[in-house]
């Protein structure tokens, strides 16, 4: 049985009193035991989030960390920096990071070593842009995002390993890839991780589907045979939104 994971990724967005109560109104439902439900709010509120949420089934994430754990690295945050406030789950490779930030296969490998390394729990994002699409290059390509950063770790590291496939024509346009997209997409990947490992291990990953999730919406991308769960940017900051989105899957 796959982990069905729901995971909101608050970007930057919420001040200290919107997390605060957020957060708070998260913690007064209860969800059902066979999800895990987890959210990312900005690196200035992680310390908070993981106080308030120390003895709550919740988890926190933080949306990016450096591979370093010290140095000459300004503005930038460390595994160990994170693991001294309690937290241990890391968004990796989103979208937005690559590309208003230059991150690279190269260098989420770097980070994703780090996390391993430094017992993580990592959220693996990947996903090709429209133009790629239109040409049918997206199988070779979600191929190569997955290839340099993950098919070289041994298959233990891999139970710290979530996906998040996220067509980036979908992230925060209003634009959802249709069910069948979604689908075919997670299978080619499920397919991918058999022939590098074997068929144990790719029946165990959870991989989430994010782009433009709403409760409207989520029921049939959940209900797709590959699809594990979400990750949430947008509707995740709309507490009745988000909850509805937990309840659908
Ligand atoms: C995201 O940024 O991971 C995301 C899926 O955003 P949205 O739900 O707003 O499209």
């Amino acid at each position: 049985m796959r982990q069905k994971i729901i995971a909101g990724n608050w970007k930057m967005n919420n001040d200290k009193e919107e997390t605060k109560s957020l957060i708070n109104s998260l913690k007064s439902i209860s969800f059902s035991k066979d999800v895990k439900v987890m959210i990312a709010p900005s690196y200035i509120h992680l310390s908070d989030a993981a106080e308030m949420l120390k003895d709550h089934k919740i988890d926190v994430l933080a949306q990016n960390m450096h591979f370093l754990n010290n140095g000459a690295y300004t503005g930038e945050i460390s595994p160990q920096m994170l693991k001294s406030i309690g937290i241990s789950k890391v968004i990796l490779g989103h979208s937005e990071r690559r590309i208003y930030y230059n991150e690279t296969e190269n260098s989420l490998k770097q980070k994703i070593k780090a996390a391993i390394e430094s017992n993580f729990e990592i959220i693996f994002c990947f996903g090709e842009q429209l133009s790629d699409r239109k040409k049918g290059k997206h199988f070779d390509l979600i191929k190569n995002q997955l290839k340099i950063p993950l098919f070289h770790l041994e298959s233990n590291s891999w139970k710290r390993i979530i996906l998040a496939y996220e067509p980036v024509w979908a992230i925060g346009t209003g634009e959802t890839a249709t069910p069948n997209q979604v689908q075919e997409m997670h299978s080619f990947i499920r397919g991918l991780i058999k022939q590098n490992y074997n068929d144990d291990l790719a029946n165990r990953i959870s991989i989430l589907y994010g782009g433009s999730v709403k409760s409207k919406n989520s029921k049939e991308i959940f209900s797709q045979d590959d699809v594990d769960g979400g990750l949430i940017g947008g509707a995740s900051l709309d507490f009745s939104e988000f909850v509805k989105i937990i309840e659908s899957i």
